[in-house]
């Protein structure tokens, strides 16, 4: 048994109850095989595996609110500070039903990689809470956050940990956390990322991840010979990163025909409305059953059937784990040339294995969906200088970071005889930067 094997066998060992957790450090490592082959006794002297799977800390709280009933609710809070070799600790909180401490570490293992894709000098972590903002009153969201963040204050700041959103947290959660965070510590500084405009949020902050998810895609049918314009995208989920990747899909000339929620889905021909999706999602925070009053011609089915739907390129923006295997082989049937992932991890391994062998170009979420913690690293920037770029000048950077992901994971997967596979691509360029930065700082 190998390196890698035995680090997978002590993470799940130690880990039991973590399957998600498991999940992303078997996808990780497995694809750095060649790396730890080529430099075992060294990476085995130093330990450096077992430190990359252990985070550095993980923290877990009560958090007490309130109800509009006058009840208090409990819920968990969590931060996990996975690894700060390059840069403070960096990555969203996840508030939504499923958290557990499994799903906050698959998420900071996942975002350090990410994070070192991105060429910018950030950690990678993440938090959350099994909260639900869905159905809560705006007085009860205010008192949720209030309560997470006076518990969490204590463990983050500028130059220490940066959360940001991530599903469930979005601008309003992050204002009443900010509001909170200065009210007790009097500090005005870029403690949170995604904030508003108003108080040193960063413009096309909002619009990164979804742009970024398709300027990779772009670059990577490019340098493939191929072009995104005339091309039938499906997307699936209706939040942030859905609704950006699908304008960004149409301003780039293709047509994207699906989106979805936790309910089920629409297919419109004539192409998504983003104005009435936003209307629905954002403002009025309304299920996806309501879109067919703004688009007649859309049909809107229960469940989930988005990969039913012919196209050329598929864009997973929901959640983890929620492409898989049988999907996988209809979007093959179905003549799909590129997957890119805008969700962390929604393509289970044996469908993105499916895909591989099968010829579709497939960008794993650590390079496709980095252009939103890239686009919070230069909040951070930003927030430093006390400066506010143009929303050109943000979204050119983003641009230019995306496209040199893709050639940063072409090249990797090039040198380690890998030509095409972008998963291994990404994790060894990911990995190279952390393993030099933690084997250069000693233990
Ligand atoms: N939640 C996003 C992610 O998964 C963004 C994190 C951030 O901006 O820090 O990368």
């Amino acid at each position: 048994m190998g390196y890698v094997d035995e680090v997978i066998e002590l993470v799940v060992k130690k880990n039991p109850a973590e399957p998600e957790f498991h999940q992303a450090v078997k996808e990780v490592l497995e694809s750095l095989r060649a790396v730890v082959d080529a430099n075992e006794e060294k990476f085995r002297k130093e330990g450096l595996l077992e430190r990359l799977v252990e985070p550095d800390r993980q923290i877990k709280f009560r958090v007490p609110w309130v109800d509009d009933n006058g009840n208090v609710q409990v819920n968990t809070g969590y931060r996990v500070q996975f690894n700060n070799a390059i840069g403070p600790y960096k990555g969203g909180l996840r508030l939504h039903p499923s958290v557990n401490l499994g799903i906050i570490k698959f998420l900071g293992f996942e975002q350090i990689f990410k994070n070192s894709l991105t060429g910018l000098p950030i950690g990678g972590g993440k938090g959350g809470s099994d909260f639900d903002p869905k159905g809560k009153s705006d007085r009860e969201v205010l008192a949720f956050c209030t309560s997470f963040i006076t518990e969490l204050y204590k463990y983050i700041g500028a130059d220490v940990d940066v959360p940001a959103g991530d599903i469930g947290t979005g601008a309003r959660e992050i204002g009443y956390m900010y509001g909170q965070y200065k009210k007790i510590t009097g500090s005005y500084e870029g403690v949170l990322t995604g904030k508003g405009l108003t108080f040193g949020g960063s413009l096309a902050r909002t619009e990164a991840t979804g742009y970024g998810l398709l300027y990779l895609t772009e670059e990577m049918l490019k340098c493939n010979g191929k072009d995104i314009k005339g091309k039938i995208v499906t997307v699936s989920g209706s939040g942030n990163v859905a609704i950006y990747a699908i304008q960004k899909a149409h301003q780039l000339g293709a047509k994207c025909v699906t989106c979805s929620d936790s309910n089920g889905w629409v297919y419109d021909p004539d192409g998504i409305d983003v104005e009435a999706l936003k209307e629905i999602k954002e403002v009025k925070r309304e299920r996806l059953t309501e879109y067919k009053k703004y688009r007649p011609n859309s049909e809107y089915h229960e469940g989930r059937g988005v990969w039913t739907v012919k196209c050329d390129v598929a864009l997973p923006c929901a959640t983890q784990n929620e492409l898989l295997l049988e999907d996988a082989k209809v979007l093959v049937a179905n003549g799909c040339i590129a997957v890119a992932e805008g969700a962390n991890m929604p393509t289970t391994l044996d469908a993105t294995e499916y895909l591989q062998k099968n010829g579709v170009m497939f960008a794993p979420g650590k390079a496709a969906n980095a252009g939103g913690v890239a686009t919070s690293a230069l909040e951070m920037t930003q927030n430093s200088e006390r400066l506010s770029w143009t929303f050109e000048e943000v979204d050119s950077k983003l641009k230019q970071i995306m496209v040199n992901i893709f050639h940063n994971l072409d090249d990797a997967a090039k040198r380690y005889n890998a030509e095409g596979n972008y998963v291994v691509g990404a994790n060894i360029a990911g990995f190279e930067k952390v393993a030099n930065a933690m084997l250069a700082q000693g233990i």
